[in-house]
């Protein structure tokens, strides 16, 4: 439960840090920027109207000395013109004309603290060598006659309307990165719509599951990653409940399975001891006790083995070998049992000998459990047939009956551990249902398949494949 509180937590203290952060780095940085641009586009104006007026009294300084009040008109009014006022001096500093000079009120402050190269640009802010009150902003131009520096062009505009339209810019700025601010509460909602929430119903899913409740259910119809991700969480607690059901049923099979030939055993044994058998049926009886046993046996190696494999994997011994002999072979340690129900074997071989490449032992086994299969649930009097195709690269090997069937019910059940059908039940009183179980491991082992195509009544095709071996 915590971890949900930190996550959406973080998320908002992000949001809120970026706003934070982004009205300090506008008020800090990009206030600074503005005023910057603002002073800089301003200077350089106010830089053209200096070197018009520069060009203009170059030659006519003099001149303008001795009609000084035309010149101070004409300056006055260019300066209106630009909206400044401008000053015009000489090397030493001595002012010679200013338009601010209002008729009258002649002021002569000499500013001979003037250096135009002190501040390596052609502007400055400030008062101005303490000229002004109000911070100004101050363009200068020299004037130059022959290559000589005569004097200079001063333009002043006050620093007051370029900060008043600064803050105006600014103002902009703030507004616009609040819409900003509000329009990215929209991904903060998005966020908790498509992650947060999604996210917070499968950490209650999963750990419904945690504490076993695997029915719990987990429903995130969507085609994201979380939609992803709920689903493989829902098929893992499914899968997990479906084991456990497995398991169970495993269980209960197998405590069926030991319990009747027991029962039978004990029933037969406590018969004969307390002399309702007669001591010439005894052997009779003990040889339905041994018969029990045996399949008890059975059933014990069969169980071993199927654990044997679940355990590391099944160890292969993969080798070349010929299964058309293979096969011979199997058929031959059936014949007792053939000769017994009268059954023959037709073999389809492809081709002489058919290498493939796989673990023979094992592959004999699966042979044996098929054929042992197809004799078990054949009639009396009948033909299995077993063939051996090949086809890109894989030999196709089928064993064929025309036995008792499987009901469609039950054909995908036949591989299942202690799985057998109620048809074969009367007929083979020991099998374990365990036969095709090994059979299906050892096939799927080899990464290989097995399948059924089977019609009740008429008969059973059990068919495998393996890879044909590649140095042929
Ligand atoms: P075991 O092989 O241990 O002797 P089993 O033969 O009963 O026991 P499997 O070989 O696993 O067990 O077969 C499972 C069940 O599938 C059988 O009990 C039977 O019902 C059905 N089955 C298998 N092969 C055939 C077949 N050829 N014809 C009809 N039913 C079959
Ligand atoms: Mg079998």
């Amino acid at each position: 439960m915590k971890f949900h509180k930190t996550l959406y937590l973080k998320f908002l203290l992000t949001y809120l840090i970026f706003g934070i952060l982004g009205f300090i780095l506008i008020s800090a940085l990009t206030s600074r920027m503005i005023l910057r641009f603002l002073v800089q586009n301003e200077a350089s104006r106010l830089y053209a109207t200096c070197q018009l007026i520069a060009a203009d009294y170059g030659v006519e300084l003099g001149k303008a000395l001795k009609e000084r009040d035309d010149a101070l008109r004409e300056l006055t009014r260019t300066a209106g013109y630009s909206g400044c006022d401008i000053r015009i001096i000489d090397t030493n500093g001595r002012q010679i004309l200013y338009s601010g000079d209002n008729e009258g009120s002649v002021t002569s402050s000499n500013i001979s603290d003037f250096d135009a190269a002190s501040s390596g640009t052609y502007y400055m802010t400030g008062d101005f060598y303490g000229v002004f009150d109000e911070p100004h902003l101050s363009v200068f131009y020299p004037i130059t006659y022959r290559y000589t520096i005569l004097g200079y062009v001063i333009a002043h505009a006050p620093m007051a309307e370029i900060s008043d339209l600064s803050n105006r810019l600014l103002n902009i700025t703030y507004i616009t990165f609040l819409a900003i601010f509000i329009l990215s509460l929209l991904i903060l909602i998005l966020f908790s719509h498509a992650v947060y929430n999604p996210l917070r119903k499968t950490i209650r899913a999963a750990e419904e599951y945690a504490r076993g409740n695997m029915e719990y259910p987990l429903e995130i119809h969507r085609h994201d990653e979380m939609g992803y991700l709920s689903g493989t969480l829902n098929f893992m607690a499914q899968e997990i409940a479906r084991s456990e059901d497995d398991q169970k049923k495993f269980i209960s099979n197998i405590s069926h399975d030991f319990r009747s030939p027991l029962t039978s055993i004990r029933g037969y044994l406590a018969a004969m001891i307390d002399g309702t058998i007669p001591p010439e049926l005894h052997e009779k009886y003990l040889t339905i006790v041994l018969n029990e046993t045996e399949r008890l046996t059975k059933l014990t190696n069969g169980l071993l083995e199927l654990n044997s494999f679940n355990e590391k994997g099944m160890i292969l011994t993969i080798t070349d070998f010929d299964i058309n002999s293979v096969i011979k072979q199997t058929c031959e340690t059936f014949e007792v049992q053939c000769n017994k129900k009268k059954i023959a074997f037709e073999l389809i071989l492809t081709g002489h000998e058919l290498f493939v490449n796989a673990d023979a032992d094992k592959i004999k086994q699966v042979l044996y459990n098929l054929i042992d299969n197809a004799i078990k649930f054949s009639h009396s009097n009948s033909i299995i047939k077993i063939e051996t195709t090949e086809k890109n690269d894989k030999a196709f090997i089928s064993v064929k009956d025309s036995g008792i069937g499987i009901p469609k019910d039950s054909i995908k059940l036949v591989f299942d551990r202690f799985y057998k059908t109620d048809l074969s039940r009367g007929k083979d009183k020991k099998g374990t249902g365990l036969g095709l179980a090994i059979t299906k491991e050892i096939i799927q082992a080899h990464n290989q398949n097995i399948n059924v195509i089977s019609t009740e009544g008429v008969g059973s095709e059990f068919i495998f494949t393996l890879k044909i071996s590649d140095n042929e």
